[in-house]
């Protein structure tokens, strides 16, 4: 059955649950109030006869003046005496002679029962109140008062009637308004199946679900979820169509090269030196640009296997600087900022690679006598390194994307001396920072210099001291 068919089914049944309560409690209530109202009239009649009622000192008795019950023309009288004969009855009762309710004539007790009494004219519905007549512990007869139950018995169908085809009504009612109006609510999710299967269908995640309603309401929150899951999706297969391009674009270059340089080769028939210094500079490049994807690969997904030890920041810059010197001589100035004493829990290795790709970036991209300014800090619980420089700074529209695989700015793409990048630096930085629980984050303003802050926790009691473990993303 479907979701509309069992919403419209569940409304109708609970409006009808509803109606035929609320039926039955009228309809009993009805019913009370009327019974109550002859049950009074019956009583009091009961109360006139015995008034007017004497016995004498056999215990025979006499109804000594006929009470007035013209205005009760729907009433029956009967008196009877202990020996069951009938002493009075009303003139409308006819020529009746058995008692109205012949089981209840012996009891002692006040009785009030409905009798179907069957005559020669056919089956009347009473109801009938039997007063015992008692004198000391000697019942000396009874009285019974009955009335037709003619009019309970009409209105009690009539109202009957006119709930059982208000319950039907309003059920059918219910049952068309829930099912018109589910098929409103439930519109937009055949939107949403639609512009499912139109994307299975064209693959096409540019697509959207339209919806006007409420963006709150649960259907207009699920359309968003499913509209924003879509947009991550498109996302994911944008970058993933890119990073096949890019890579392929990255290995092709040095394998041209390399082709290139064997052709040679073979057509001057000698070797070469110079073609396989060329060959060589290339297949170290595809190297390094293989080595770069897998660490890559393994710290996006969270498996970047990590050597925890105890770390001395400091120290590691200091090394790194060394090694930088040589590299940044003739054309920048390479200077030790603030340098702090400071402790981390991480691996050093690739630690070390955060800080060589840093620095070494903002070598490369300032110009001669630039200067590059190193330091390393605690701010309250975490570390703080940071690597500034005068250089062009980085236009704002590449900033958002500086950290994204692959990506490289407008000037380093263009200018072939820095041609040695992959685009992978500051990913790989990232990445890793990102697999010891840290950030990592960069000001920059064009024309003025950059600056790269890298936040780490400081170590803690429980540093790993040897072995390796899993970085978390
Ligand atoms: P690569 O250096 O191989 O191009 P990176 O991932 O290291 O790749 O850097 C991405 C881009 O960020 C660079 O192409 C460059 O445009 C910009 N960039 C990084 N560091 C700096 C810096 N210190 N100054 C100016 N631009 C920078």
């Amino acid at each position: 059955m479907s979701l509309r068919a069992r919403l419209s089914f569940l409304y109708t049944s609970i409006v009808g649950g509803i109606l035929l309560l609320f039926g039955v409690a009228i309809y009993s209530a009805i019913r009370v109030s009327l019974l109550n109202q002859i049950d009074t009239t019956l009583k009091n009649t009961a109360s006139d006869i015995i008034a007017n009622i004497t016995v004498d000192e056999n215990g025979e008795l006499e109804v000594t003046s006929s009470p007035n019950l013209e205005f009760l023309a729907d009433v029956f009288v009967q008196v009877w005496d202990r020996d069951n004969k009938l002493r009075f009855a009303s003139q409308n009762i006819g020529n009746l002679n058995e008692a109205m309710d012949e089981s209840s004539l012996q009891s002692t007790e006040t009785q009030v029962k409905d009798i179907v009494l069957v005559t020669d004219f056919g089956n009347t519905h009473l109801r009938v109140l039997t007063v015992a007549l008692v004198i000391g512990d000697r019942q000396i007869g009874a009285i019974q008062v009955g009335t037709s139950l003619a009019v309970v018995d009409t209105t009690q169908k009539s109202l009957l009637i006119v709930l059982i085809l208000g319950l039907v009504v309003s059920m059918g009612i219910a049952g068309v308004a829930s099912w018109v109006s589910t098929r409103q609510a439930l519109a937009p999710l055949e939107d949403v199946t639609t512009t499912a299967l139109q994307i299975t269908r064209a693959d096409d995640l540019s697509r959207r679900i339209p919806y006007q309603g409420p963006i709150n309401d649960e259907v207009g929150q699920l359309i968003h979820a499913f509209n924003q899951t879509l947009s991550r999706l498109e996302n994911l297969f944008h970058t993933q169509r890119r990073f096949l391009a890019d890579v392929s674009h990255e290995l092709r270059t040095p394998l041209t090269v390399i082709k290139g340089n064997v052709d040679l080769m073979r057509r001057i028939d000698t070797v070469d030196y110079e073609s396989i210094d060329s060959i060589e500079s290339e297949v170290d490049r595809l190297t390094r640009l293989v080595g770069d994807l897998m660490l890559l690969a393994q710290a996006e997904s969270g498996k970047l296997p990590l050597a925890m030890h105890l770390i001395e920041l400091d120290s590691l810059l200091l090394e790194v600087m060394q090694q930088m010197r040589v590299f940044a001589r003739g054309k920048v100035q390479l200077k030790l900022g603030d340098i702090d004493q400071v402790l981390v829990c991480g691996d050093q290795d690739k630690l070390k690679q955060v800080l060589v790709n840093l620095i070494s970036n903002a070598i490369n991209y300032t110009p001669t006598d630039g200067e590059v300014v190193v330091g390393v800090g605690k701010i309250g619980e975490r570390a703080r390194i940071t690597v500034r420089d005068n250089g062009p700074g980085i236009p704002e529209k590449d900033l958002p994307y500086i950290f994204d695989r692959f990506y490289r700015g407008e000037k380093s793409r263009t200018r072939p001396k820095q041609g040695k990048g992959f685009g992978l630096g500051l990913s790989i930085a990232y990445w890793i920072v990102r697999n010891h629980n840290g950030t990592i984050e960069v000001d920059s303003k064009l024309g003025e210099g950059s600056t790269f802050r890298v936040w780490l926790p400081l170590a803690t009691d429980n540093c790993q001291e040897e072995g390796e473990i899993e970085g978390g993303t």
